[in-house]
């Protein structure tokens, strides 16, 4: 008999710490992949989406709170929109070089 999806999901999950590493196959970003059916799926969406019993709509991304791509544990994900989640990725840049420039301006004024 041949293995339900989410048995064979399970069996690539290997708990860590607080994470639930994916021993599956990984790409070169470290997300972990899923053959579902004929695609090939982000894992950690699909732990999301058999998590929530829901069906993620493309735009929306999830962000992982813990900051390891390879992480499937659904409570260490988060749903946010794509430009959410490049401005979380991009805010403590930002916020440096705003405090950087700043900076500068104070010395510049004197
Ligand atoms: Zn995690």
């Amino acid at each position: 008999m041949a293995l339900s999806r989410e048995r064979r999901f399970q069996y690539k999950i290997w708990p860590r710490g607080d994470c639930w590493e994916w021993r599956g196959s990984r790409d070169a970003n470290g997300y972990g992949f899923f053959r579902d059916g004929r695609e090939m799926r982000r894992a950690h969406r699909i732990a999301y989406e058999m998590a929530k019993g829901i069906l993620l709509a493309w735009p929306m991304q999830l962000d992982h709170l813990c900051r390891h791509p390879w992480c499937v544990r659904p409570s260490h994900l988060e749903q946010v929109t794509h430009s959410q989640n490049v401005k979380r990725g991009e805010l403590p840049r930002v916020m440096a070089a705003h405090n950087r420039r700043r900076a500068l301006n104070g010395r510049g004024q004197l």
